[in-house]
């Protein structure tokens, strides 16, 4: 009988420890600080990391020319991005193509699953192939926790500390980031708040790189931030922003640069932080362990088995859960992120449930409609804005489908979808400048009930706020009771004494 040979990708993955000395490991796709953070701490565990640049316009160009048709949209900006670093190693900084292959290689994330996440390390090859760069190495990170990569003398070792390291970095980028997006809205003078987080940033790549003085390098960014002037007592809409996960976190031309459009226009954003996502990963470990568990056993009589093993797992997930949130607690902290939460993932599956079945995956899962729904029914926002790019299997399902369920059901939800395709820029930002539109009136009435609700006039506002430094201080932030924070702060100023022999006014 004829044997047919089998087809598989032979995507060369080999990455000695010897080479590790002269490989530049490149990776990239989250936001500018998480990249920048990320690289500065892997170097310091003895690896020549390197961050590709925020992919733009010329990258998806390049990824359409070189990758398959019918890709979801991160597909064609992330290949295309390497694809135009490499290019510029040939054509500007004069490498052969062989030093090229020898000397590079890259580090990405990947999964099995539903969606299209499963097939990118196959379209980083075939577009590589296309490209002229035949035998470059792409390293995949499996959503398990394993790499693929030669066996012995790994140059890679996925030891614990290094995803410690990783998960540092990442939770340090989330709450900088965090305190970035509740700043910069109110800066008195524009462009303050950039310059104070790149100071934070030397501050903090700094301190990762010897390994020590990440405290002492969080509370000198907390002062460096507080002393950023604002003025918190502006209406401004509150938008969430929520969605596909590369979507939604990029800070280029792969949604069209929506947060600093957003800033633009007078709106303050919530962005999720990268965190989240492993929380997500570890509530889909332990809720499909549960699952298991309730399966019958193959003794006779189908009856269940009690096991040792995944309860030993869910313990190890818990532990794991309770460490990573009390991490990340500690530098939100240390750097001033006061009245910050972490989603509780629990709470979201039980929210989304009856819209998107727990035990759907791909994309965002339930936490896209969860989202929404938590974001309406605990007044976290005046709009929530959904990105999803051309081309997403679950996003699309989701955010044009299930969505309009839920707005349906929560009608006074000002929600919009908007989907990326890396063109159609101007459309995009119209359609969120009308669905602005709605936000600031929400917001602006939100204030103006907040006057009325607390007694207190704009020009007695600024005399309280002036009286209280330390809610003028650009790291304070107003306890939630609404979604704006203008009105937030009112409240807050209200319930605070107020001596009124300083001034004379209520
Ligand atoms: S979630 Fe959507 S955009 Fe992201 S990899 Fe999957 S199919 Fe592509």
């Amino acid at each position: 009988m004829e044997t047919i040979a089998q087809w598989h990708d032979p995507n060369p993955r080999t990455f000695s420890k010897a080479q590790r000395g002269r490989t530049t490991l490149l990776f990239g796709g989250l936001t500018a600080m998480h990249d920048g953070l990320i690289e500065a701490a892997v170097s310091s565990l003895g690896y020549r990391l390197q961050a590709l640049p925020c992919p733009d316009r010329e990258a998806l160009q390049y990824g359409k020319e070189f990758g398959n048709r019918s890709q979801c949209n991160p597909t064609y900006f992330t290949v295309g991005n390497l694809i135009k670093h490499l290019i510029h190693l040939r054509d500007v900084e004069g490498l052969d193509r062989e030093q090229i292959i020898n000397d590079y290689l890259f580090v990405t994330a990947g999964a099995c699953g539903p969606c299209r996440f499963g097939m990118y390390v196959t379209e980083y090859r075939k577009a590589l192939r296309d490209a002229g760069f035949e035998g470059f190495r792409v390293l995949l990170f499996e959503n398990a926790g394993s790499l693929q990569q030669s066996e012995a003398g790994t140059g890679l070792e996925l030891t614990t500390g290094f995803f410690i390291t990783l998960l540092k970095a990442a939770m340090l980028a989330d709450v900088v980031n965090a305190m970035g997006y509740r700043i910069r809205p109110y800066e008195v003078v524009a462009g303050s708040t950039d310059t104070a987080l790149e100071e934070c940033r030397t501050l903090l790549c700094a301190a990762l790189r010897k390994r020590r003085g990440l405290r002492h390098a969080l509370r000198q960014c907390h002062r460096r931030l507080a002393a950023v002037p604002v003025n918190r007592l502006q209406a401004k809409p509150k938008v969430a922003i929520i969605g596909e996960f590369w979507a939604m976190t990029t800070e280029g031309e792969g949604n069209y640069r929506l947060q600093r459009f957003l800033e633009g226009e007078g709106a303050e954003c919530e962005v999720q932080a990268v965190v989240s996502w492993v929380l997500y990963s570890i509530w889909e470990a332990a809720y499909d362990t549960r699952e298991r568990m309730l399966l019958r056993s193959e003794q006779p009589g189908g009856r269940r088995r009690w096991e040792f093993a995944p309860l030993r797992q869910l313990l190890l997930l818990r532990l794991g859960r309770a460490v990573l949130q009390r991490c990340f607690y500690r530098y939100a902290r240390h750097i001033g992120l006061a009245g910050y939460h972490l989603p509780d993932m629990d709470e979201l599956a039980r929210i989304g449930r009856d819209y998107y079945a727990n035990e759907l995956r791909g994309g965002e899962g339930h936490m896209e409609v969860a989202k929404l729904i938590q974001g309406v029914t605990q007044h976290k926002a005046h709009l929530t804005l959904s990105i999803k790019p051309f081309g997403c299997m679950p996003s699309s399902g989701v955010s044009d489908g299930v969505q309009s369920l839920v707005t349906a059901r929560y009608p006074e939800a000002n929600f919009l979808a908007v989907e990326t395709t890396g063109d159609g820029a101007i459309n995009v930002h119209s359609r969120v400048q009308m669905a602005l539109f709605r936000a600031r009136q929400a917001a602006e009435d939100e204030y103006h009930a907040a006057l009325q609700t607390t007694g207190i006039d704009g020009e007695q506002a600024i005399a309280r706020l002036a009286a209280q430094r330390r809610c003028r201080q650009a790291t304070h932030y107003p306890p939630h009771r609404v979604a704006g924070t203008a009105a937030n702060l009112l409240y807050e100023l209200a319930r605070r004494p107020w001596p009124q022999r300083l001034t004379g006014v209520r």
